[in-house]
This record gives C-alpha cells, sequence and structure tokens, in this order.
C-alpha cells in the first residue's frame, strides 16, 4: 500500500502536534483546522478507509474518539463537537490512511452541514430489502 504523509507522521518523520497515543492509534491536531482543537485520530497500521480497515484497527479508532472527544471540547471551551470521516476522492477524502476527524463546534460558529433530501414513494423500501439482503 502506498505511504501517506500521515505514515510518515506516526514513524516521526515529519513534525506533528502529537495529543495522544497507544498501542494501535494516533491522534494529532489537523494542520488546516476548522476550529481551533480540530483533531485526526488515525490507526498506526496502515489502512485506506473504511473499506480495507480491521474491525479492530476502526473500534481502537473509535476508542480513542471517544476518549479524546471530551477533553478537547473542555480544552477549547467548545459546546460540540462534529465527528466525521471522508472514505474514497468522492466523499471527500484527501488522504489516503484511515482517519477520523474532530472538529470542536460552537454554537453560531457559521459551519452548516450537509442538506437532507428525500426519497421517491417506495424508494427507502426498496433500499432497505437491497442493503438488508447484501448483508
Ligand atoms: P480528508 O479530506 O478527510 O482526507 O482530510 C485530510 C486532513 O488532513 C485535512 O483536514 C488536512 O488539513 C489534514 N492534514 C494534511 N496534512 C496534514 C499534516 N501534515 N498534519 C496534520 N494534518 C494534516
Amino acid at each position: 500500500m502506498e505511504d501517506t504523509i500521515f505514515d510518515k507522521i506516526v514513524r516521526r518523520e515529519i513534525p506533528a502536534e502529537i495529543v495522544y497515543e497507544d498501542d494501535a492509534t494516533l491522534a494529532f491536531l489537523d494542520i488546516a483546522p476548522n476550529n481551533p482543537g480540530h483533531t485526526l485520530v488515525i490507526p498506526k497500521k496502515q489502512s485506506r478507509n473504511i473499506f480495507d480497515i480491521t474491525e479492530a484497527d476502526w473500534l481502537a479508532v473509535m476508542k480513542t474518539v471517544r476518549k479524546l472527544a471530551p477533553v478537547i471540547r473542555d480544552a477549547v471551551g467548545a459546546d460540540g463537537v462534529n465527528i466525521n470521516s471522508n472514505h474514497e476522492a468522492g466523499a471527500g477524502q484527501e488522504v489516503f490512511h484511515t482517519h477520523v476527524h474532530i472538529v470542536p463546534r460552537h454554537t453560531g460558529d457559521g459551519f452548516t452541514l450537509w442538506h437532507g433530501t428525500s426519497y421517491q414513494e417506495g424508494e427507502a423500501k426498496v433500499l432497505g430489502e437491497k442493503i438488508r439482503a447484501a448483508l
């Protein structure tokens, strides 16, 4: 698998403001934060994204996200956080090493999230059946 900038951070080949580390994960401040305190949590082991990461690595990342979210919120006096993660270029992924964003949010900070759409009559049922059948 292709080396990414995050692998270099894991190996300490390039600097990062690391805030947490354990055997399986690393967390560091995003270099271009949406808000101060914006943190990225990554598995140390290489994976591209949700489509190839092992369950154990993904759960380890989630465990670290849960640990850090309240600490980051309190460190910057935020009102909440958004936890988001992009998987593949079509979904906005730019660095192809699995990562989860923890973005501190403040009431009225002006960020807008995705707009909702609606299903045509019967469309949700067909889609629900298709997904259930594939599991
Ligand atoms: P994504 O679009 O989900 O792939 O997000 C990649 C994120 O990595 C962006 O928010 C970048 O600002 C961040 N990023 C890229 N290079 C670095 C770096 N060297 N250190 C910290 N964050 C970085």
